[in-house]
Order: structure tokens, then C-alpha cells, then sequence
């Protein structure tokens, strides 16, 4: 858990896809498909911007290089350099891509970032 305590643990994976989709579509698809895997968002939560567990949260990091600034939708994600379980899996996959924003890769993000969380690399206990 980041920004918050649970007793569970959190699976995180990146990754890096190709899509006719717009930005907009893609938000759609992302949260149509947390919806069928048993995620229910309550208007408390999203308002009060508290952290809570779920089934599934995905988020869309990067689009490209674009830059967007909407209501419903920013990229790159606004926390993401924030975050060890994101700058991590993404060195595995995109070590060297440049945040449009502050022009520094994805692996610099990581080494600059100092979130003191850990995140383990393979998970040791059943996920089951
Ligand atoms: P965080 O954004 O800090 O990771 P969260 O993922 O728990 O928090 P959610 O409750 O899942 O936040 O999403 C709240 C809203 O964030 C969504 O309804 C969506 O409109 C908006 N949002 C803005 N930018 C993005 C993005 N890059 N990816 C996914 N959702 C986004
Ligand atoms: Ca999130
Ligand atoms: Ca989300």
C-alpha cells in the first residue's frame, strides 16, 4: 500500500501496450474493465481522494509523449515519480523513455525518487 495502511499486500505489473484507442477511450476501456473485475467506486472516495484497497486500480502513466490535462484525465500520471511501485516495474520495461514533463527517463525518475516504501520484486507468498 502507498499513501495509506492495509494488512494486504499489492500486486503491481506495468505495461506497455499498443492501441488504436484515444486517450479518453482508453480511460474508458481502463475503468470499464476494473468495473468487471468486482471494482466498485464509491462518490465518498473519489471526493475525499482517500486511498483505499481494491480488486483492480489502472492507471494510464504514460500516452506516448503527449501531455494532458484534463478533468477526468492527466498524463503522465501526476504521482507517478512518487511512486517505487510504478518507477519500478516500468525501469523493467521502459528504462530510458523520457517524462515528457521534466525530461529526465524513467530510470533517473527512479534513482531521484525517494519514496522509502519497498516493493519486492517477486512475490514470496501465495497470492491465492
Ligand atoms: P492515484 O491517481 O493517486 O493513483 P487512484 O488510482 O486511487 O489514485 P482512482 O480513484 O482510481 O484514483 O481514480 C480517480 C480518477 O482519476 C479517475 O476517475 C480518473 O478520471 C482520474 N484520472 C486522472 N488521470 C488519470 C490517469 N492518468 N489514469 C487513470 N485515471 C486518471
Ligand atoms: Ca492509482
Ligand atoms: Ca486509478
Amino acid at each position: 500500500p502507498w499513501g495509506f495502511v492495509s494488512d494486504s499486500l499489492f500486486l503491481n505489473q506495468a505495461l506497455l501496450v499498443q492501441t488504436e484507442l484515444e486517450p479518453m477511450q482508453l480511460l474508458d476501456k481502463c475503468q470499464y474493465i476494473e468495473s468487471q473485475l468486482g471494482r466498485i467506486r464509491t462518490l465518498s472516495n473519489v471526493q475525499e481522494k482517500c486511498y483505499l484497497s481494491r480488486t483492480m486500480d489502472i492507471d494510464i502513466i504514460f500516452y506516448n509523449s503527449e501531455i494532458i490535462e484534463t478533468n477526468r484525465l492527466q498524463v503522465p500520471h501526476p504521482r507517478m515519480h512518487l511512486r517505487n511501485f510504478v518507477l519500478r516495474p516500468l525501469c523493467d520495461i521502459i528504462p530510458d523513455f523520457v517524462h515528457p514533463v521534466f525530461g529526465k527517463t524513467v530510470n533517473q525518475l527512479f534513482q531521484q525518487c525517494d519514496d522509502a516504501s519497498d516493493t519486492i520484486k517477486e512475490p514470496t507468498i501465495p497470492l491465492s
